[in-house]
């Protein structure tokens, strides 16, 4: 879609610290963090909502997420990975994987930008734990 920020990094206009993906989705670092090592991972097709999407592209979306959660849990030593799905900022479908070490830091008042640097730094940390391959489904 014209003007989405999303839609710009999943075409390369933009540029992103692409972490993973397939045909259908997309994982990048964001670049205003709650904690180091937040994802999003966003739909290739512009989606503003998950109510639009039909069951089959829902379940292969929040699988993916989940196939996430032990590379970023693994590079950022945080006790879980917090899921969560907002929209309100960017109306591009996406999933918050956000790295937590305790109870209410899944809070965006916490986010800031992260530098080049930092973000360079997560990605190549994230990306030297096994990812999953291309095609999550075979
Ligand atoms: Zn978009």
């Amino acid at each position: 879609m014209e003007g989405c920020l999303f839609c710009k990094i999943i075409t390369r206009e933009l540029p992103g610290f692409i972490l993973w993906e397939d045909e259908e989705f997309l994982a990048f670092l964001d670049i205003n963090p709650v904690n180091p090592g937040h994802t999003l991972l966003v739909t290739k097709d512009h989606q503003e909502d998950v109510v639009h999407l039909d069951d089959e592209t829902y379940s292969r979306l929040f699988l993916a997420a989940k196939e996430l959660v032990r590379p970023l849990k693994a590079a950022t030593k945080a006790k879980r990975i917090a899921i969560a799905v907002e929209g309100l900022s960017i109306p591009h479908l996406h999933i918050h994987l956000v790295p937590v070490h305790g109870p209410n830091e899944l809070d965006p008042n916490r986010a800031r930008r992260a530098s080049e640097e930092e973000l360079a730094r997560m990605w190549q940390r994230i990306m030297e734990e096994k990812l999953p391959t291309t095609d999550l489904w075979g």
